[in-house]
């Protein structure tokens, strides 16, 4: 089999969705490596490196994704590019199916084998190839030296000759895998940290990573099967926000992830309770491109009022992307390997993990709620 590894296109990305690294073991079972040229500088990978990992450099993106069987990508294809994958072949990548009907339409229509790593299930024999779980690690750690590096103040406690410094206050809301690994790195940087989450089970993860759980009443109900939060109430968003409210005007640092899948992120700060936050205060709201956890968050904009700053966080991980790169390719060849154990294996459709990947089979969409969109799009 030809793998296909296109330069990603889209505005800001720099990631890459395979590295040297994986080269000798898939070699090893007789595929071939394509990598367009240029494919991996922006995350500090030489063609000479791809080269000398045995895979061979192609100058043309229609080049590539004519020879290619499979493609590894990052970000969604474009319609155009989406038209360039030759019929029949398959794609492992993003999909983001709910703001993307038009590349599934184009992928039904030219019978291509669509795996969307954002659909990878949460359970435990998939670990290795959840994207979302390695990108938000990334993007947790990186909203934290964003914060330390901005706020007009250290991080940690000093006490020197002249005066003792305060730690800095952080505020995390959400604290799923984004928001734990902000919680380490504030923590690292010797920040107080204070964190809420509507999940029970969190309560002890942020407590066993030496932060403060903000404490009220929790639902009972706040968890799927698959370990996602679900959509709350009004009655318990207010209370929440009250709780927050609450903790505002003591902190210098926001950093906000909580989410739903699926739905728009839920509105827990509005520009009055901004109002109750000290000048120089960062939120740094990592929902913003689901919406925003702020009422003032703007995707990729930061936003001020009354001296709060207020960065709506777009693709963090591309700012990170040696080695969000070397996390994403490492997801994505996991699933390649789940998929092909061996060199003439073919995907069990009926496996969980290919259940739920794979939304676009043999001129079909295969998923039903990704079904359902793109006959209503
Ligand atoms: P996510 O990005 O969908 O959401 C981020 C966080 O926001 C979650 O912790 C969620 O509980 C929280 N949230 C939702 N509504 C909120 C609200 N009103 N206020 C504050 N926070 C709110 O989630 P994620 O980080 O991708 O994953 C969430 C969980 O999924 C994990 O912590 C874990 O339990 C589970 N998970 C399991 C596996 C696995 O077993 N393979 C892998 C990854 C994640």
């Amino acid at each position: 089999m030809k793998i296909g590894i296109p330069t990603e296109t889209a505005t800001g990305e720099t990631r890459v969705a395979f590295t040297p690294a994986l080269a000798a073991s898939v070699l090893r079972d007789q595929h071939e490596i394509l990598v367009e040229s240029g494919a991996g500088l922006r995350s500090g990978v030489s063609d000479a490196q791809y080269s000398a990992a045995g895979a061979r450099i192609i100058g043309l993106a229609q080049e590539l994704y004519a020879a290619a069987d499979l493609v590894f990508k990052v970000q969604p294809p474009t319609v155009a590019e989406a038209g360039l994958i030759r019929e029949g072949a398959a794609y492992i990548g993003f999909l983001a199916p709910f703001n993307n009907v038009p590349v599934l339409q184009a992928f039904v229509r030219r019978r291509i084998t669509g795996y969307a790593m954002e659909f990878i299930p949460r359970i435990t024999r998939a670990q290795g190839m959840d994207a979302l779980s390695s990108q938000a690690t990334v993007a947790g750690y990186k909203a934290v030296l964003i914060a330390a590096e901005r706020i007009g103040k250290m991080f940690p406690m000093l006490m020197t000759a002249a005066g003792t410094v305060t730690p800095a206050t952080v505020l995390i809301l959400g604290a799923g895998v984004a928001g734990l690994q902000a919680i380490a790195t504030a923590k690292r940087l010797g920040a107080r940290v204070e964190a809420f989450d509507p999940r029970p089970a969190v309560r002890d993860q942020v407590k066993s990573l030496g932060a403060l759980f903000v404490e009220m009443e929790l639902p009972k109900d706040a968890e799927t099967a698959g370990g996602y939060a679900k959509e709350l109430s009004p009655e318990f968003i207010q209370k929440e926000m009250e709780a927050i409210g609450a903790r505002l005007p003591k902190v210098d640092v926001v950093i906000s992830t909580a989410q739903v899948f699926g739905k728009k992120a839920p509105l827990l700060v509005t520009k009055d309770m901004v109002g109750l936050m000290r000048p120089g205060a960062w939120f740094i709201d990592l929902a913003a491109e689901q919406g925003g956890n702020c009422e003032l968050t703007r995707a990729g904009e930061t936003v001020v009022h009354n001296g709060v700053a207020i960065l709506g966080a777009v693709n963090l991980p591309a700012t990170v992307p040696a080695d969000a790169s070397a996390l994403y390719a490492r997801n994505c060849f996991n699933l390649f390997r789940h998929l092909y154990p061996k060199p003439d294996a073919q995907p069990d459709p009926a496996d969980e993990i290919v259940k739920g990947a794979c939304l676009t089979r043999g001129g079909e969409v295969v998923n039903e709620t990704v079904r359902k969109l793109v006959s209503n799009g």
